[in-house]
């Protein structure tokens, strides 16, 4: 799996429903859907809102396996951004 053009780390390319890759934070995180407005997106590829919680938290029995879109993380996102300025 290749990493990320823009700062190297290590990315799972999660397949859309649209065909395109979408590359995410390594490893899945735990959230809670519908619990807050966190981007997170499901291992099937579709965006979901949730709130990402710690594994260790009780409430973690309630949550699901998701991932973090990793343009949202990525030190080098502005590259990809078309805009700019955040
Ligand atoms: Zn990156």
């Amino acid at each position: 799996m290749p990493n990320c053009k823009g700062c190297g780390a290590s990315v799972a390319w999660i397949k859309m429903p649209s065909g395109s890759s979408m590359p995410c934070n390594l490893p899945p995180v735990r959230y809670l859907p519908g619990a807050g407005s966190d981007r997170i997106v499901t291992p099937s590829g579709e965006v979901a809102t949730g709130k990402i919680i710690d594994p260790t938290s009780p409430f973690a029995r309630a949550a699901v396996d998701g991932y973090m879109p990793h343009w949202a993380t990525c030190p080098a996102a502005a590259k990809f951004k078309q805009k700019g300025k955040q």
